[in-house]
């Protein structure tokens, strides 16, 4: 497991949560008990260069140890499957940050482990990621310290609309995820995801995840800014829906947010929020 150390680790792993009145920040982590993808995700850039998945460029600097099959390869690592049991201290824990843990090539019993682990860490709280959401609803009921979540699809040959599409299915299937959070990462926002959350309101009373993270394109290190009417389009619908919204540190925008959804089982979301920013 790799801990996530400001300024550069992932930072909404350090999940903040109230509890007795005070707000606290656990800890984040990573947590790759697979690894590798085969979804060859990319994006193209506003000045025209390509993007790949940032897992992709790590793994192939780490190629000779840990990823040696390069990392369109399923990497099952059952020696990592204790660690978070390990730790004693509650954390919030990324699950497959080197990986797609639903993805269509890993073995339903494999996942079925993971899903085990975080049951009985039940201390901390774990997020998962995916961009292959049709297969989540086969592992409900997730257990109430998991969070699901849901990437914005690629640009890898998509365009603007066809991504959209891909977006609409995206939602169906997250309504049908049984989890206490559900939550979608908008990173990057390479095109106008607003126009499909409100095609998606206008025959359903909620969006179905309970919260969102934002967050620029990037190449190296150079950062793209989405457009301004985009995200604000997006703070406008998801203020309305009282989903709380989180801000990747390199996007631009002011007034800063880093808002979390509370945990506390059974409470609905939008009375649970907790507002930070
Ligand atoms: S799904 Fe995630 S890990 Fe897999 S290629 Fe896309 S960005 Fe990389």
């Amino acid at each position: 497991m790799n801990k996530q150390k400001l300024p550069h680790g992932i930072e909404w792993t350090r999940v903040q949560k109230c509890v007795d009145g005070t707000t606290i920040t656990l800890p984040g982590y990573t947590w790759n008990p697979t690894g590798g993808c085969f979804h060859g995700c990319t994006w193209q850039m506003p000045d025209g260069s390509t993007t790949e998945c940032y897992a992709k460029t790590v793994a192939e600097r780490l190629a000779t140890s840990s990823y040696d099959q390069g990392f369109e390869h399923h990497y099952w690592r059952p020696d990592a499957l204790k660690q978070p049991l390990k730790l004693k201290d509650p954390a919030g824990i990324f699950v497959g940050s080197m990986a797609d843990l639903f993805g269509h090539w890993v073995p339903a019993e494999q996942i079925q482990q993971v899903i085990d682990v975080m049951k009985q860490a039940d201390w901390h709280t774990f997020q998962t990621l995916s961009k292959y959401p049709m297969r989540l609803p086969e592992f409900n009921p997730f257990p109430q310290n998991v969070w699901v979540g849901v990437s914005l699809p690629a640009g890898h040959m998509m365009k603007a609309e066809g991504a959209a599409r891909a977006l609409k299915a995206y939602l169906r299937h997250m309504e049908q995820v049984e989890a206490s959070i559900r939550f979608m990462s908008i990173e990057p926002l390479w095109f106008d995801a607003a126009s499909v959350f409100e095609e998606w309101l206008e025959t359903h009373d909620r969006l179905p995840f309970e919260w969102v993270i934002i967050g620029a394109a990037s190449n190296g290190r150079t950062i793209f800014q989405p457009k301004q009417e985009w995200v604000q389009s997006l703070l406008e619908i998801f203020d309305k829906q009282c989903i709380p919204v989180f801000f990747k540190g390199n996007l631009k925008w002011n007034p800063w947010r880093e808002e979390f959804p509370s945990n506390l089982v059974g409470i609905p979301s939008q009375l649970a929020t907790m507002k930070i920013a």
